[in-house]
């Protein structure tokens, strides 16, 4: 089965491709991860998703479905995979379509998990973390004392990337990319949504079971 896979950061993504990949037994892959492969592998194109990035401009898009392509090819993938993190945009999302048509191969299911916005700012800006490794919730999972770590005393911080502004500014570009893919893949009849303030067991079951009754 192969599956895209859409939902903005905080929707417990990566969570639920992590119990989708172990239950469908196909490979979850993140692109981030690939592209982090390709790079700290010195392959030709990870030096040259490389140039771009460190000249501070955006990966090309036949570049990226170049470096997804290879990842597709390798065995694994034969029964299918789990796509997070691409495509991110229309027109890469045309190049998919193309690239799969030459493996005789299409998308069967576009899983969008949906958090509105405010249930993501809270969960994310919630977060606290310790130089330990610890982490904490300042709602679902306190530590004893305010702003200290329970197991060594250390105060704790917040990650730059759970700032309340910067979460905003996640979330904006999101929504921007992603509105135009969602009515894509609506239109070819691939879209399902699901609602990913459940708890997580919750949208797992309803996504299987919406699977399986394809
Ligand atoms: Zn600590």
């Amino acid at each position: 089965m192969r599956i895209i896979l859409l939902g903005p950061p905080g929707a417990g993504k990566g969570t639920q491709a992590a119990v989708l990949s172990a239950t469908l037994k196909i490979p979850h892959i993140s692109t981030g991860d690939i592209f982090r492969a390709h790079i700290k592998g010195g392959t030709d194109l990870g030096l040259l998703a490389k140039s771009y990035i460190d000249a501070g401009k955006l990966v090309p898009d036949d570049v990226t479905v170049d470096i997804v392509a290879s990842r597709l090819n390798e065995k694994d993938c034969e029964p299918g995979f789990i796509m997070d993190g691409f495509p991110r945009t229309i027109p890469q999302a045309l190049m998919f379509d193309e690239m799969l048509e030459k493996f005789g191969r299409k998308i069967e299911a576009v899983i969008n998990i949906t958090v509105d916005d405010d249930v993501i700012i809270n969960r994310l800006s919630g977060r606290r973390m310790c130089s330990c490794g610890r982490t904490y919730h300042i709602k679902n999972n306190p530590p004893k004392v305010e702003g200290i770590c329970d197991v060594c005393n250390n105060s704790l911080y917040i990650r730059d990337d759970d700032k309340e502004e910067t979460i905003k500014e996640r979330l904006k570009t999101y929504h921007q990319q992603t509105s135009p893919l969602v009515d894509y893949y609506q239109k070819k009849g691939l879209l399902k949504n699901f609602d990913g303030s459940k708890p997580i067991e919750v949208t797992t079951r309803e996504i299987l079971d919406s699977l399986q009754n394809k």
